[in-house]
């Protein structure tokens, strides 16, 4: 084992890994060449997210040998998201890079990504321009999810874009201080803002072994997707309390002229039966809609983001330090 101190990293590459031992060992070989192509030291975290093959032995004897590896390993399975936050969380570089195991993101596209950080973006994510490996279902679904939450939420989530991204430190440390459960990382980036740019990649089969996102895990994301960034769901009661409300209105008005009418088809009670209950079940819609407006105001409160985020200060350090702050510097 190495034990000679290490620089401090430039660039941290984040790699979540659930039973990924097919594809390791030609991704620790892809692993070695790109960091040896980078402008500076490098350090590789994976993360194990409770693989109960052998990938959690071959990369924790990787991290032993190499000083260039870190290995963080979960107690179960905690899902990809938080296996990459549990990387980004364990992260020391100036830059941090987010890749899958599988080399679907393919390492080439890392040192285009580290060219837009050294213009100055703060966030370059991958935008797939084409996605082989997955199944027309996969990218059908996809596409239609990405152009449903556009419309809903009120952040500005990048189509064709997964969780393969560049982030700067100060980007990194933002977003650690984002405490919510249910992460949606791809949202929560977009959430964040700062200089934010694309670099585009055509997403190349996985390289061995399978999917470890069935449908059900995708439906979770997905939702997860919906409901942290969008109250739109919560609002919907309301508008169809007004829509069941109105048409009863309009019914009620129809059976009544009937009525007036002496319309003697109609059976004795029908008509005041009817009114009621339509009325009574629009306002009842309405009630829950009005629930509904109270509930996402606590969803919001709940999640406990930040009110704002400071990208950067100017002229601060020429401002007098306060009173009080000087004594106890004295002291
Ligand atoms: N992954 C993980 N935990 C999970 C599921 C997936 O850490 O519960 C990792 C997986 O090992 C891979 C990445 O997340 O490195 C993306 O998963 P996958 O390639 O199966 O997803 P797909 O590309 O099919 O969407
Ligand atoms: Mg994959």
């Amino acid at each position: 084992m190495d034990l000679t101190p290490q620089p401090r990293p430039r660039y941290s590459i984040v790699v979540p890994v659930f039973n990924e031992q097919a594809v390791l060992p030609v991704l620790l070989r892809r692993l070695d060449l790109m960091m040896a192509g980078l402008d500076g030291p490098t350090e590789t975290i994976f993360v194990d997210d409770g693989s109960s093959d052998c990938s959690a032995i071959i990369l924790r004897a990787k991290a032993r040998e190499d000083p260039r590896y870190r290995f963080v390993g979960l107690s179960r399975n905690f899902g990809h998201q938080a296996a990459i936050t549990a990387g980004m969380a364990a992260a020391t570089g100036d830059a941090i890079i987010v890749m899958d195991a599988d080399l679907q993101d393919p390492p080439e596209v890392v040192g285009q990504m580290i060219e837009k950080w050294q213009e100055g973006y703060e966030v370059v994510y991958g935008r797939r321009l084409s996605r082989e490996g997955d199944s027309a279902f996969k990218q059908a679904t996809a596409s239609l999810f990405y152009k449903f939450l556009g419309r809903l939420s009120s952040v500005d989530i990048p189509r064709d874009a997964g969780d393969f991204r560049l982030i700067d430190r100060k980007v990194l440390e933002a977003f650690l201080a984002m405490p919510e459960q249910d992460r949606f990382v791809r949202g929560m980036f977009a959430w964040l803002g700062f200089r934010q740019t694309e670099v585009a990649f055509h997403r190349l089969p996985r390289l061995a072994g399978e999917t470890k996102y069935p449908l059900l895990k995708m439906l979770r994301l997905a939702s997860h997707g919906v409901v942290g960034f969008s109250d739109a769901p919560l609002r919907l009661a309301i508008w169809c309390g007004f829509a069941v409300s109105g048409l009863a209105a309009l019914y009620a008005l129809w059976v009544v002229g009937h009525w007036l009418a002496g319309d003697t088809s109609l059976v004795a009670g029908w008509a005041s039966t009817i009114i009621i209950v339509s009325f009574l079940s629009g306002m009842n819609m309405i009630m829950t809609g009005i629930m509904g407006l109270y509930v996402g105001r606590i969803h919001a409160e709940v999640k406990r983001r930040p009110l704002y985020v400071v990208s950067e200060k100017a002229g601060f350090d020429r401002v007098a330090q306060p009173q009080s702050s000087r004594t106890i510097d004295a002291a």
